[in-house]
């Protein structure tokens, strides 16, 4: 786990944003998603100042998928970033934050109409198709609205990343994007372009996620000029290019060591690169976009959980289970995923036993972490999962009609709610019976 000065074990506590995880326990209950603003905004400045310096125009666009919540719309804006959004969900939510909509990017493999009139409606900036039957669908929306849309492409760069299987989106075999190969992709630009109520502004492609080697963006950098190159010739403009996010963060000592500042090394690679190739090919240089969600907020959150049931089975495995599960966080029950964690309470303590922590919901692949290092926990101790600020909060499901924890936002010292607890009222909320059932 990466340490820093928001998040630091002192004497026998971790302590986040300068309270203790017991503190926090004892205020906000368990289990609790703890998010660090600081961290946040370190991470978003740093990666816009890194383009700024090492590229020039461009923008960090915050894939808000990781973590959606009108608090994190609002904290992203504050910090002038950019956002992606891939549903009509996420646009109200980061228009209710009062999110200026020419900085939103609109995707998703099959978007609705409702929502491709929503995003028209709202005046969001680009709108990334990515399925021809979207010209159509967008244009016809616009006309009817009386708006004019710029519209982007989806390109899939045919590119592995080096990741797990379900975290790739440029493989041959994706759901997204088009073909970069696909000798219909020039004609589909060409008809967005000619459609009326539409602007063409540029390109879009994402290569992956988790992903810690950097030659997957060298060739896409390479793969995407050539092709602005041919589309040039054309008499086709690209005004923006936006490459996508997918920067790898530390989840166990298995990843590389890396945090906050260091992170915008991705970005200072991709700028460069992109520099190069801009100087090379002869192309006007196109208003950059990089697209990270899990490396702004994941190391950002931690999860405190109370700890219950303790089994040891004798020669196999001795289980930890905790107050929460797979539907706080189904990313093992999901693809695997590896985290780390800590006795909050014990902090100090050496990680001797080899333990599972598992959840408590009804389902064997209910795990956070398998067989992992940890200090000896007994009923009551705290568990803190690190680097779960990225795709489990906006993941958490009410499998077992299991309240989705809340989030709290901490700050020099400084907590209080980003979301609030469910309550069992909240689960049956939209419960209705028929008639017949009455
Ligand atoms: C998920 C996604 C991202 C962000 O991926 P991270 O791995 O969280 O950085 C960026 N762009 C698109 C289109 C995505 O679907």
């Amino acid at each position: 786990m990466n340490f820093r000065d928001t998040l630091k074990i002192e004497g026998n506590d971790l302590v986040i944003g300068g309270l203790t995880a017991s503190e926090l326990r004892e205020r906000f209950g368990t289990p609790l998603y703890v998010m660090d603003e600081s961290y946040i905004r370190e991470v978003s400045r740093s990666f816009q100042k890194t383009i700024e310096a090492f590229y020039g125009e461009g923008a960090v666009a915050f894939a808000s998928k990781a973590f959606s919540a009108v608090a994190m719309y609002k904290i992203i804006n504050s910090e002038g970033l950019s956002i992606d959004v891939v549903s009509g969900g996420e646009l109200f939510a980061a228009l209710r934050a009062g999110f200026p909509p020419e900085r939103i990017y609109f995707h998703g493999n099959n978007k609705l109409f409702n929502e491709i009139e929503f995003a028209v409606l709202s005046g969001v900036g680009n709108i990334v198709i990515d399925h021809p039957d979207e010209i159509e669908m967008i244009s016809a929306a616009a006309k009817r609205l009386g708006e004019v849309q710029s519209v982007m492409l989806r390109i899939n760069p045919g590119i592995e990343a080096h990741t797990y299987a379900a975290v790739q989106t440029a493989t041959p075999d994706s759901k997204f994007g088009w073909a970069i190969e696909d000798k219909n992709t020039v004609e589909l630009i060409k008809r967005a372009a000619a459609a009326e109520n539409l602007v063409f502004s540029g390109l879009h492609a994402h290569i992956g996620s988790q992903i810690f080697e950097i030659s997957g963006y060298e060739m896409l950098i390479d793969k995407m000029t050539s092709f602005i190159v041919k589309l040039n010739g054309l008499g086709i403009d690209v005004k923006i290019l936006n490459l996508g996010g997918g920067f790898g963060i530390t989840y166990t000592e298995e990843d590389p060591e890396f945090s906050g500042d260091q992170y915008a090394w991705y970005v200072k690679t991709i700028a460069m690169f992109l520099s190069k190739a801009v100087v090379e090919k002869k192309i006007k240089r196109p208003f950059l976009v990089i697209e990270p969600g899990r490396s702004i907020v994941g190391e950002a959150g931690v999860t405190l959980y109370t700890v219950g049931a303790v089994k040891t089975i004798p020669d196999i495995r001795k289980y930890i289970a905790i107050d929460g599960g797979m539907f706080d966080n189904p990313r093992y029950a999901l693809y695997g995923s590896k985290y780390s964690a800590i006795v909050a309470n014990k902090a100090a303590l050496p990680a001797s036993e080899t333990v599972t922590i598992c959840g408590k919901c009804c389902e064997s692949g209910d795990i956070i972490a398998k067989d992992i290092k940890l200090a000896p926990a007994k009923r009551g101790d705290i568990i803190a999962v690190f680097a779960t600020g990225a795709y489990n909060y906006t993941m958490a499901m009410n499998y077992n009609m299991n309240p989705i924890p809340p989030v709290v936002l901490v700050q020099d010292g400084k907590a209080d709610y980003i979301v609030k607890p469910q309550t069992y009222e909240d689960l049956i909320r939209n419960n209705c019976l028929p008639d017949w059932l009455k």
